[in-house]
């Protein structure tokens, strides 16, 4: 697509254009609903609102917040709406550019306390075997030592084995609203409790629930405390990029005691000749844009909007996770009890159904252990469901009929 050397001259705009619109088709297609991860659209409405709060702000910095004191505004405005859904009531927090960042920053933090308060030297951080990535990334960067709590039999972590691994040295214990895997939201209460027990610090990682967990409550479904509600969580991670409906690059870390922002996450450095430099987060320069966009999307959609998307998504989530259970041969791992979900197969090869389901144009994503496919649905899901529905029925019983010939003629 693009040229191995910066060109000697310019291409014009057209051809510019026509070429990345080339390009992209052969990206998914997320806007017709074939992607079941990544991305979370919720109409052209919404879309809108992005593109033109994008546009807004495409070039302010946010690096220092008093050259631009709109976007200070509407960062802390973000940071104080994510909060009031999460029950914080002293809470203090940043935006970031995405759940990973959130979760460095939340680790820094939980570090750097874990030194001073305690006198910890070699911390340890210790997260579910289904948590995310990023803590594993987390713990390399910032050179904790990463120990995974194992799963108990319906996927959660196991607080038994968490209250046998926890010692002097762990930092930060973590759980996930819910982990990305299965979609289940860990024994929160328990694991916060060993913690703050110890005046260790704990992270529920809601980037997937912070958005969606509080509506899905409003609604009157049975959603497991994961917030500040429940003792001894000091921070929690909230992605606006996800379930908030923004353009990438938005997500927020709260701590529960405003205090801990300042303390144990903002970085000074006074001993260069460019000034005095102060920092909350991984990066130095920060795009605007995606504070805009997080700002508009959740002004506009306020309380009232987000429910009627957490609506369409429990429905389409419902219809699936129910038809899903209902197919021979198909079986959901787990009680996922938001809107994502992994299912696999002990009659046929779940890769192979993966594989048909790919030739159709569905995007579902592989997991190991066990051996799944995975997927997330998100509000204009209901517009395909139906359609998805019907090929993955007609994927399994293809595949079946396959097995069965290779059995007769082997
Ligand atoms: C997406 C995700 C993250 C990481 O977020 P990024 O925005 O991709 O950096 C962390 N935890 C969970 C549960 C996630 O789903």
């Amino acid at each position: 697509m693009s040229e191995p050397r910066l060109p000697k001259q310019g291409t014009p705009r057209e051809e510019l254009f026509a070429r990345m619109r080339e390009g992209k088709k052969r990206d998914a297609d997320w806007r017709g609903g074939r992607t079941w991860s990544l991305i979370y659209p919720a109409g052209e409405e919404v879309d809108s609102i992005l593109a033109e709060a994008n546009e807004l702000y495409m070039y302010e910095n946010a690096l220092n917040p008093f050259r631009f004191p709109s976007l200070r505004q509407m960062e802390t405005d973000v940071v104080s709406m994510t909060a009031g859904l999460l029950h914080g009531e002293n809470a203090g927090g940043c935006m970031t550019s995405g759940g990973t960042e959130s979760i460095l920053m939340a680790t820094k933090s939980a570090r750097e306390r874990a030194r001073q308060e305690r006198g910890v030297e070699q911390p340890v951080l210790l997260a579910p075997k289904s948590a995310h990535p990023a803590f594993a990334k987390a713990a390399l960067y910032l050179g904790l030592e990463h120990v995974q709590i194992p799963l108990d039999d319906d996927l959660r972590a196991d607080p038994r084995a968490a209250a046998e691994l926890i010692d002097e040295r762990t930092a930060l214990v973590v759980g996930s609203a819910p982990c990305y895997p299965f979609g289940v939201v860990d024994p929160i209460e328990e694991l916060a409790g060993l913690a703050a027990e110890r005046g260790i610090s704990f992270h529920t990682d809601a980037c997937l629930g912070g958005f969606m967990l509080p509506f899905l409550e409003r609604l009157g479904a049975r959603v497991p405390p994961f917030d500040f509600r429940v003792p001894g969580v000091t921070t929690i991670s909230a992605d606006v990029h996800k379930y908030g409906y923004a353009t990438k690059g938005a997500s927020v870390i709260v701590h529960r005691d405003a205090d801990h922002l300042n303390r144990y996450q903002l970085f000074v450095y006074r001993e260069w000749p460019g000034g005095t430099y102060g920092s909350f987060a991984m990066a130095g320069a920060r795009p605007a844009a995606p504070i805009a966009a997080s700002w508009a999307i959740m002004n506009y959609l306020a309380e009232d909007g987000y429910l009627r998307l957490a609506a369409r998504v429990r429905q389409t989530f419902r219809k699936i996770r129910n038809a899903i259970g209902e197919t021979p041969g198909l079986c959901v791992f787990g009680e996922p009890q938001m809107s994502l979900l992994a299912f696999g197969s002990d009659a046929h090869d779940i890769f192979a159904i993966g594989d048909v389901m790919d030739d159709r144009g569905w995007c579902l994503d592989r997991q190991r252990d066990p051996d799944a496919l995975h997927l997330m649905v998100s509000p204009e899901h209901d517009r395909v469901a139906d359609a998805f529905l019907k090929d993955l029925r007609a994927a399994v019983e293809s595949h079946g009929d396959a097995r069965e010939k290779e059995a007769r003629y082997s």
